[in-house]
């Protein structure tokens, strides 16, 4: 199909079009990217261009893990009639298979929160299990939960753990956290998964109206589109035609849309091993050695893909969901930009206006404990002082009690008065600053725990744990060069957009 190319105004510059725009329609931005060289998009399909309805498919993806933990691996049949937490887990966390808990770690890998079931594990507990050793080394140990598919597993782990330990199980928390993956891995192998919700496209997927308009608008800007997924090509077939077909009268099929499309990509080994491309044709497969617009492939690697459509390393932005198979690997092994979708971006936006009143008011806590330390710093210092003064003049009055000087005696004798005034004075000012600080940081710790519920019950902002930026956090600050909560957030910038990193500072430069 020939390409159309829509007359494009001057781009706003990028301030003017951020600010104007609803905080869950923008495009954040880590590292700078001048959208005009971007020659080709390349998409990932699930989670990505197909957004699940992310209880719906987690009920559904429990259901089944669940009944092949009974009926295949011999769990107790309790196990299917629990109701499982879907409110439980959340992107960014690490369950710790040893011990069969649920972790949440800031960027230097610092346990801030932390489950065992549902049941939050004290600050002696976290300290006596993770504080003590570094954890960096024990990264077989802890699996981490990044990616939305994978959070009804981490609902059944938790789930599961406390229903089998309070009916007096002994619980090998690694052996069930194997199977559990194992079962849903299964449960979408055997297609158990993917025909209950090929079988019910409307009740799994939400049908985004503006996904279509914007794939049109960066073609018409002369980009090139193409569809990499790890998903079978009659899953993607049907799933895509459901998000795509009859969309836009200008293009007959979702195939349309895309320059290039390649199924069972393998990702990451897609980045990193080299393998060859296959065509598709019926149930027949064939090596190939060039790619054509309009056939679908499977397999392949990033440098045939590359040199196959003459793409610059730097001309291509991927957008995906998952940020290791997507976004870590791309950047890591490649010169492609990288963008990562996350849904999640519009209840954490939303909790941030809805606490910015609270988030004052912390931070207004938080100087006002600074003072008060400082005040007793002065304080604690004074005393100290005063006690050594008025160590002399005790030792000063012994000596001259002893020497007979009656006179000089008395004078040294007002001045222990004195001193003893005052260090009455401050071990009174030292003590009421110790309460006042102590007021202080409860209602500190107080209100930061009401912040983070508002954010999530069980695990707080995404994007912060304790006082730091969460593990999560840190990955998309490294990784993804844009991060947004949905595809056709594109539709709102200028495919000559350029995208500005707001310039990041080093503490002395603040
Ligand atoms: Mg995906």
């Amino acid at each position: 199909m020939a390409q159309t190319t829509l007359p494009l105004p001057d781009p706003p510059p990028s301030e003017v079009v951020s600010a104007t725009l609803p905080r869950h329609e923008r495009i954040y931005v880590n590292r700078s990217l001048r959208f005009e060289q971007v020659e080709l998009v390349g998409f990932d399909m699930d989670y990505t261009l197909a957004i699940y309805d992310q209880p719906e498919i987690d009920r559904l993806s429990i259901e089944w893990t669940v009944r092949k933990l009974v009926e295949e691996r011999g769990y107790p049949a309790m196990l299917g009639g629990l109701t499982y937490r879907t409110d439980f887990p959340v992107r960014g966390l690490q369950v710790d298979r040893k011990l069969g808990h649920v972790v949440k770690m800031d960027r230097y890998r610092y346990v801030t929160r932390g489950y065992h079931g549902h049941r939050e594990l004290t600050k002696e507990e976290r300290r006596a299990l993770y504080h003590s050793r570094r954890l960096r080394g024990l990264s077989g140990r802890f699996h981490w939960v990044d990616t939305l598919y994978a959070l009804p597993e981490v609902a059944v782990y938790a789930g599961a753990i406390e229903a089998l330990e309070k009916a007096g199980y002994e619980v090998d928390a690694d052996r069930l956290f194997a199977d559990i993956r194992e079962c849903i891995d299964i449960a979408h192998r055997d297609q158990s998964i993917p025909n209950a919700v090929l079988a019910d496209l409307p009740r799994y997927v939400i049908r985004d109206p503006d996904l279509a308009p914007t794939l049109h608008k960066l073609r018409s800007a002369g980009k090139r589109l193409f569809l990499l997924t790890n998903s079978a090509w009659p899953y993607t077939d049907r799933m895509m035609g459901y998000l795509l077909s009859g969309a836009m009268p200008e293009y007959p099929s979702w195939r349309h849309y895309f320059d290039l499309v390649v199924v069972s990509s393998g990702k990451p080994g897609f980045f990193t091993e080299k393998r060859p491309f296959r065509e598709i044709v019926g149930d027949a497969r064939r090596p190939v050695g060039s790619l054509e617009r309009g056939r679908i492939y499977e397999g392949g690697c990033i440098q045939d893909l590359e040199r196959m459509l003459g793409a610059r390393g730097d001309g291509v932005l991927y957008v995906g969901d998952h940020i290791y198979g997507d976004v870590l690997r791309a950047k890591k092994e490649t010169a492609w930009r990288t963008a990562l979708i996350l849904q999640e971006m519009v209840a954490e936006v939303d909790a941030l206006d809805r606490t910015a009143e609270d988030r004052r008011k912390r931070h207004e806590l938080e100087q006002r404990l600074a003072r008060v330390d400082e005040e007793l710093r002065f304080h604690v210092a004074k005393l100290k002082e005063t006690e050594r003064r008025l160590e002399e003049t005790k030792a000063a009055l012994r000596a001259e009690k002893e020497s007979g000087s009656v006179e000089r005696s008395d004078v040294a004798n007002e001045s222990r008065v004195a001193l003893e005034a005052t260090r009455r004075r401050e071990r009174r000012a030292i003590d009421q600053l110790r309460a006042a600080a102590t007021r202080i940081d409860e209602e500190h710790r107080a209100l930061r725990r009401h912040i983070a519920n508002q954010f999530h019950p069980y695990w707080g902002s995404l994007f912060s744990a304790g006082q730091e930026t969460s593990s999560f956090g840190h990955q998309i600050e490294e990784y993804a060069c844009l991060y947004t909560a949905r595809v056709s957030n594109f539709l709102r910038y200028s495919p000559l957009h350029y995208f500005r990193s707001p310039r990041a500072l080093m503490p002395h430069e603040t």
